[in-house]
């Protein structure tokens, strides 16, 4: 790894080129907004990564370097190459890039491929959502309240047709009465994986400190383990050498 943290922001960015009110929240791109706060943190080397880019956005060189991919996509997951979604899928699971998956990103193949299930859910109009801290010792609920509110959200709400989440640090609730699992920690393989809520392209939630603290914790939480040493390809073989090792 290098001294910089490698953080790729990849966003299907269609509404915001062909939606007015989109664009008017997000002129520069949702994945535009959330580098603005990211990069704040000097430590962290940040590339935008669009859809309709070469190579959708990620050639293997720019994967082959990425220590955090976030991933924002709603309505042209489909379009999304197989191919990149495995190259994704094995780096993850390699523990040599971690993955944080933002608001309709559920429903994306990355997603879906990497926890194992469809990501369903079921959804409704905008409204005040309150984001509960269930988990305030986590490291990705540092410096959040014990509650904060987003004045309009999406209403996503349960069941959330994913895996146990190996944490669930956030939970939200909505003025319609419905409940979500807002914030969700999952590992697999070497890699980590955080689900985040909030996001919808109508709405401002990308500009809301608590939104964008959640976001920067979650990039230090994924990103790659430092293990000390080169994982083989296939069976590590590590019985063996403890043996020799013993035996000297
Ligand atoms: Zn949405």
């Amino acid at each position: 790894m290098s001294e910089k943290l490698n953080v790729v922001i990849w966003n299907e960015y269609r509404h915001e080129k062909h939606d007015e009110v989109c664009a008017n929240i997000y002129p520069e791109g949702i994945h535009g907004c959330i580098k603005n706060f990211l990069k704040t943190d000097e430590s962290l080397d940040i590339t935008l990564a669009a859809l309709d880019d070469t190579d959708q956005g990620i050639s293997p060189e720019l994967l082959e370097k990425t220590d955090v991919l976030l991933w924002w996509g709603h309505m042209a997951h489909h379009e999304v190459s197989d191919e990149l979604v495995e190259r994704i899928r094995q780096r993850v699971y390699a523990g040599k890039m971690g993955l944080i998956v933002l608001h309709s990103g559920h429903h994306s193949k990355v997603f879906r491929s990497i926890v194992g299930t469809t990501g369903n859910l079921s959804w409704g109009r905008d409204q005040k959502e309150i984001i509960w801290n269930l988990m305030p010792s986590h490291h990705i609920a540092a410096g959040i309240p014990d509650h904060f509110i987003i004045e309009e959200e999406e209403l996503y709400c349960e069941p959330f047709y994913i895996p146990q989440p190996d944490a669930l640090v956030f939970g939200g609730w909505y003025e319609d009465g419905y409940i979500f699992r807002s914030g969700c920690c999952f590992t697999r393989g070497l890699g980590k994986i955080f689900y985040f809520q909030p996001g919808h392209e109508y709405c401002r939630s990308f500009y809301n400190p608590y939104v964008q603290r959640i976001i920067k914790n979650a990039v230090y939480w994924v990103k790659p383990a430092d293990i000390g040493y080169e994982i083989p390809e296939g069976c590590p073989m590590i019985v063996t050498k403890a043996t020799d090792e013993f035996n000297k």
